[in-house]
């Protein structure tokens, strides 16, 4: 690709030379629902802060956001909290797996960051507040159609069933953290609303539109409106960086070189600050729980558009 490619062109490209790895990787089986999906998917939709967008293979289809949610629920949460946030949830990179437990009792039930499994229910916990968890689950819906744009993003019912019949993790580090007294509504109500805003289904198009605001400084470019503070974006985007793939963040800087948030589904969102927000989806996962041939497509997009922070 000549360096005056446009963005169709490059996304084009991308879809090309991904194709003959499709498939590869393993599809998350410890949720069942997300254990029968076929690897062999691949998306990508891409929008710009001046609302160009391209998209290529099935970028219209919904998978399971899973752990991408955590990055809206912690948007939500500093809204609610601002910084007193911090004081329940750290901001430093695990080196551990997503759903880690070791390192949540050696630092006394605050987890290392919003975006691993213990971090995310914290900041649930906080956002839930001792309310009904459908209320939560229906202000994290409507959030994410508004960011979208989109009124018929919703959660996959199915999904979050299966994820309670089989989160004996999630509830160990939800019962750890109520332990360490992080985490104050009913454990049951934190790992509903949790299990619920992981379910959410939506495809490359409508993921990517929902994270243009990180891109622009915590305003939505198309539309004006503001959804963050400038500081917020910025920082959101330093713990998608060195957060954001659980202990492979350091091997997607040093890949991708940008922030990024990865989900058990397949899917990714990745930020190019002040250029454009996107979206990959491919089911397969690496050793890390992340996305095989996404990962692959992120680098090989970088490398052709030159986005980076670095
Ligand atoms: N719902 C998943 C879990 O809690 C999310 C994990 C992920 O996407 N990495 O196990």
């Amino acid at each position: 690709m000549g360096e005056h490619s446009s963005l169709a062109e490059i996304v084009a490209a991308v879809y090309h030379d991904m194709a003959p790895h499709f498939g590869r990787g393993h599809v998350a089986d410890y949720i069942p629902a997300l254990a029968r999906v076929n690897p062999k998917h691949f998306g990508l939709a891409v929008i710009t802060c001046d609302g160009q967008t391209a998209a290529a293979g099935e970028s219209e289809t919904l998978f399971s956001i899973q752990s991408i949610s955590k990055v809206f629920t912690l948007t939500m949460a500093l809204e609610k909290l601002g910084g007193a946030l911090w004081k329940r949830v750290g901001h430093e990179p695990s080196g551990s797996s997503f759903n880690s437990i070791v390192q949540l009792e050696q630092e006394k039930g605050i987890p290392r960051n919003p975006l691993i499994n213990a971090g995310a229910l914290a900041v649930t916990d906080a956002l839930l507040a001792g309310g009904e968890p459908a209320a939560l689950v229906a202000d994290i819906v409507a959030f994410m159609r508004g960011l979208a744009d989109d009124a018929s993003i919703g959660i996959d019912p199915e999904v979050a069933e299966s994820e309670g019949q089989t989160g004996f993790r999630n509830a160990s580090l939800a019962n750890f953290l109520r332990a360490n007294n992080n985490l104050h509504s009913a454990v049951p109500d934190v790992l509903t609303a949790y299990f619920n805003q992981c379910a959410l289904a939506m495809n490359c198009r409508q993921l990517a539109r929902a994270g243009l605001f990180l891109a622009h400084a915590g305003v939505d470019p198309l539309t004006h409106a503001r959804v963050t503070t400038p500081t917020r974006a910025r920082r959101m985007n330093a713990i998608m960086m060195t957060c954001g793939h659980y202990d492979a963040s350091g091997d997607v800087a040093f890949r991708v070189g940008l922030p990024g948030k990865s989900g058990v589904g397949g899917g990714i969102l990745a930020i190019a600050p002040g250029k454009a927000s996107i979206a990959v989806w491919s089911p397969g996962l690496n050793a890390a729980g992340n996305s095989l041939v996404g990962q692959m497509a992120l680098e090989r997009l970088a490398a052709l558009t030159g986005w980076s922070v670095f």
